[in-house]
């Protein structure tokens, strides 16, 4: 996949490459005028291999079924580096909303069984009314996270030099949803069927005395410990789209 693309003509979409706004992508030099056939003079990389015919985009990019969203997640989570090197950086944005609502949708419902076994072994809040609060919010608090690792990618990439606008860093925050899942089923592993007494002992490790009940306490560090895989996600993807060329 990151071998040069044989491309005998030098446009695509009617559009000539390299082009104004083409980029190496493995260094970010400036491609304007050079030969297509020959090597980045700053890398020495093909610059072939930075034509957008290499980013046809994620499966889920390209047809949106049922099939395609399960093994998008699938390709992103094994596979992060080659997939996100394949991501289309150009065109619309209502397949990621898509991809993401489905992802945070599926994600919180399963946060909300996890925070009722929680409640249930621990005395938190009893399980009815009083826990609507909780469960509406879910969803919105993995929306804001999105939101926050995109302006944080975008911030960050206008730091390092590359070109990572928010609507770019906000792609790749929706397809490193893929990352919920793992994090998600973590919890509900630690949380449902790990025995009482073992749990307890865990909490007890937790400093008391602060204005939060500790079971709240131990939820929300097992939450932290959720995020990784989301955020293992958006740093190894967006070393692969820091200078992407969208076609
Ligand atoms: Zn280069």
């Amino acid at each position: 996949m990151s071998e040069p693309h044989p491309v005998s003509n030098d446009r695509l979409h009617g559009r000539p490459f390299p082009n104004a706004d083409s980029l190496c992508e493995t260094c970010g030099y400036r491609l304007q005028g050079l030969p297509p056939e020959g090597n980045c003079p700053e890398c020495g990389t093909a610059i072939q291999a930075s034509h957008p015919d290499h980013r046809p985009g994620l499966l889920w990019q390209q047809r949106q079924t049922l099939r395609t969203w399960w093994t998008t997640n699938w390709c992103v989570m094994m596979h992060p580096k080659q997939s996100f090197r394949r991501m289309n950086t150009g065109g619309s944005s209502d397949e990621e909303f898509m991809f993401f609502i489905t992802n945070g949708f599926v994600a919180s419902m399963i946060y909300i069984i996890s925070w009722f076994g929680v409640v249930r072994r621990y005395g938190g809040p009893p399980v009815g009314t009083e826990s609507l609060p909780f469960c509406c919010s879910v969803f919105p608090a993995i929306a804001v996270l999105t939101f926050l690792e995109a302006i944080g990618i975008t911030h960050f990439s206008g730091k390092r030099g590359w070109r990572i606008p928010f609507r770019k860093s906000f792609r790749l925050c929706a397809y490193c949803s893929a990352g919920w899942f793992p994090g998600v089923l973590l919890l509900v592993t630690i949380t449902l069927p790990t025995p009482k007494e073992v749990i307890s002992g865990w909490i007890d490790l937790l400093p008391t005395g602060l204005p939060v009940p500790t079971w709240f306490l131990f939820w929300a560090g097992v939450f932290a410990v959720t995020v990784l895989p989301f955020e293992i996600l958006s740093s190894i993807g967006m070393r692969q789209i820091r200078y992407a060329n969208a076609p």
